[in-house]
């Protein structure tokens, strides 16, 4: 597993007390990188819940489904069946469908670009963005004949979560790749729990699919808004399942230490072919 530089602060408080180890990508989700010393315990929790909150109650079943790597050590919490509910007139039913009978269906949240790439006013309002469900919804109706009923898919999907998991994804990487110095961070609060503007920096994806081979979840470019410079992050966090988001992490403040470390990552890139 790759451990980066030793950060020694909480890239969300900035504390320095009762540092861990931050996956930047969850483990939940396949991801392999970690900041070390790079969020305190406290931050760790909150970070921690909404990671649980997005594995297990949204996309717990494409993980399970499409053999997405768990945390080994929580191996054991792997569901082996999945609620549904059957309704027929006024009646639910909770059914609980074996695993591999389970047709694989999960809700999709796609926003709209992130308000600051299109010059958009900050608001306080949700984000505007297309909830949608996918899988195999074929198979969903073969199950609704042989129940003889209609089906209810049993899977929360707040937005909010999803969102806040996709801020610290970005913030991570921007920190591991950028460093921390010359650098305004925009996603810390977000993060956090401020729930203020945050359609203003996590969206969906600015341009065609970007160039990323099939294993890489993260890419960070550099985009140039009204003159000013500021660094995105692509995240592809379940590649030909979820869709591309593109959030935009930081405004660059200093910029030739910055880009000295892009471009070593701009090689970095390239040289793994
Ligand atoms: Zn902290």
């Amino acid at each position: 597993m790759p451990r980066l530089w030793d950060v020694g602060h909480c890239i969300y408080c900035g504390s320095s007390a009762d540092l861990t180890d931050e996956h930047i990508v969850p483990q939940s989700f396949g991801g392999t990188w970690v900041l070390p010393k790079s969020s305190c315990k406290s931050c760790n929790v909150v970070t921690s819940k909404i990671e649980q909150y997005v594995a297990r109650n949204m996309y717990w079943l494409p993980r399970v489904k499409l053999g997405i790597r768990t945390n080994p050590k929580r191996k054991k919490e792997k569901p082996k069946s999945w609620p549904i509910d059957i309704v027929e007139n006024d009646l639910t039913i909770r059914k609980y469908i074996e695993i591999n009978d389970m047709p694989l269906v999960y809700v999709v949240i796609e926003p709209i670009v992130a308000g600051i790439i299109e010059s958009r006013p900050l608001s306080d309002r949700n984000p505007e963005m297309k909830v949608s469900v996918k899988g195999d919804i074929s198979a969903i109706e073969r199950l609704m004949v042989v129940e003889s009923a209609n089906i209810q898919i049993i899977s929360d999907s707040l937005w909010f979560p999803l969102f806040q998991m996709l801020a610290k994804i970005a913030h991570a990487y921007t920190v591991a790749v950028a460093g921390s110095g010359g650098i305004a961070f925009f996603l810390p609060e977000l993060i956090l729990g401020a729930k203020k503007f945050v359609g203003h920096y996590v969206g969906g994806m600015i341009d065609e699919t970007p160039d990323m081979k099939s294993d890489e979840q993260l890419r960070l470019s550099l985009r140039t808004i009204r003159n000013e410079k500021y660094l995105c992050v692509t995240i592809n966090l379940m590649p030909n399942t979820l869709p591309i988001y593109d959030v935009i992490s930081a405004k660059l403040i200093d910029h030739s230490p910055v880009m000295s470390r892009i471009k070593l990552y701009n090689e970095y890139l390239e040289n793994r072919g």
